[in-house]
């Protein structure tokens, strides 16, 4: 089968690894990948937000298979359009990614399903929204409606503290059209876990839970970011909050997709807080998230592109997938300076040796190469992955993998999965 996998992250650089492992996989093409994606796929300079592009690439190549790894492509309706075209891919469709690309409409529809969420209002006005946040007691997060690359998100433990956020979004129009809605939530307090299931638009496959680390600093301090750090499995999530993550989240949310515009197919992303009064959803995304794709794929032992093409042709009722029992641990390693400003174009040295130690892998993300070397391109650098009996084993593994890699000014968090290991 011929597939061509859309991004350049350190997601698809796992989707790769693990869709190459694949009898089913003859070759691949990677719009626009990056230099790990490129020991796995051939490379092609196309944007994923060139819709028109990307079809044509596919018919150029008779490709059998697309898989989608961002949101925005999600969002801008690329699957629409190649599935008018007859091609066969993985991913909602842009009313599907509406899920994610709209927290207003996400926060509608939760409601509309009863499916438990924090409480919230969406405002369209600063001077309403201001006056809204001023009069609560308690802390509130700010949230700009559309696509914010996961940085539109600002917790604010006490109310005064969201009137700077609604500004920068509102007025200032830090995230573009992105932040003209916002959505005021209720802080929810609680442990964190992530569930992500594939969905044929009849049947669910709930996967492996795992837990991402959003804040920049270690102890869960500073700006959001993409993610620095994730790991699975999540003590939390035994088989029983499995269950009733399905019953009350999954189903119901399937279930009000359906009625509100049909199928949702492809991977759903559950972020869950596990409060006092039971789980509730911080958001759901679109697609599989970036850097938990990482741990997630280094414990899946069954053939993902066999999964994968199974939820397109609306078959999952066929398909068991098998997971490796040992724990993953992702540390990002990142530019300083991100999630603000940072200086590219340093030499990125051990990569090799990170991987000697075994049960490691490194994912790229913003690598680049520049005369023959490889150099930082991005905020997100490196995901590097390990596999440990514990918790705990997987962490020192992946810091020990860590300490080889070197370029000037990395920064990574010294804390990933440090309250797991801790509450274990
Ligand atoms: P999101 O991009 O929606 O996942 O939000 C980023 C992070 O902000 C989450 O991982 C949570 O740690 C935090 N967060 C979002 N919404 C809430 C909320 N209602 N209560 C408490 N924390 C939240």
């Amino acid at each position: 089968m011929k597939v061509l996998l859309i991004g350049s992250g350190g997601r698809e650089h796992a989707l790769a690894w693990k869709m190459a492992q694949s009898p089913l996989c003859d070759r691949m093409w990677a719009a626009p990948g990056n230099p790990g994606v490129a020991d796995h796929a051939e490379c092609v300079d196309v944007s994923p937000d060139d819709t028109g592009g990307l079809v044509k690439l596919a018919k150029d190549n008779a490709i059998d298979f697309v898989v989608v790894g961002p949101e925005d492509p999600l969002a801008n309706g690329l699957t629409d359009a190649l599935r008018k075209e007859g091609v066969l891919c993985f991913g909602p469709s842009a009313e599907g990614a509406r899920i994610e690309a709209d927290k207003a409409y996400a926060k509608n529809l939760m409601r509309a399903a009863a499916v438990p969420t924090a409480e919230a209002r969406i405002f369209t006005d600063l001077a309403v929204a201001k006056a809204y946040v001023l009069s609560r007691e308690h802390g509130v997060a700010v949230k700009a409606a559309g696509l914010a690359k996961g940085k539109g998100v600002v917790v604010c433990p006490e109310p005064y503290q969201a009137v700077k956020p609604l500004e920068e979004m509102m007025q200032q129009k830090l995230f573009g059209e992105a932040g003209e809605t916002v959505v005021v939530e209720e802080l929810l307090i609680g442990q964190e876990a992530t569930v992500l299931a594939l969905c044929d638009g009849r049947s669910i496959y709930p996967m492996e839970a795992l837990q991402d680390h959003k804040p920049i600093g270690d102890g869960d301090t500073g700006p959001n970011t993409g993610g620095m750090g994730a790991y699975s499995p999540v003590p939390i999530l035994d088989d029983d909050m499995m269950g009733r993550i399905e019953r009350e989240v999954l189903v119901p949310i399937i279930d009000g997709m359906r009625r509100d515009f049909g199928r949702y197919e492809g991977v759903l992303y559950a972020g869950l807080m596990f409060t006092p009064g039971g789980p509730k959803v911080i958001e759901f995304n679109c697609r599989f998230g970036d850097p938990e794709c990482q741990p997630l794929m280094m414990r899946l032992r069954s053939d993902l592109l066999e999964a994968m093409v199974a939820t397109a042709e609306h078959k999952l009722d066929r398909i068991t997938l098998d997971w490796d029992p040992r724990h993953a641990v992702c540390v990002v390693m990142s530019s300083g300076g991100y999630p603000g400003g940072y200086s590219k174009g340093f030499v990125i040295t051990g990569i090799a040796d990170a991987e000697a130690l075994g049960d490691v892998k490194v994912f790229h993300a913003g690598t680049a190469l520049k005369d023959g070397k490889l150099v930082n391109a991005g905020g997100r650098v490196l995901g590097v992955t390990a596999l440990g009996a514990t918790t705990a084993a997987a962490q020192k593994l992946a810091y020990q993998a860590v300490d080889r890699i070197h370029w000037k000014d990395c920064y990574c968090r010294r804390d990933i999965a440090a309250k797991a290991i801790a509450a274990s």
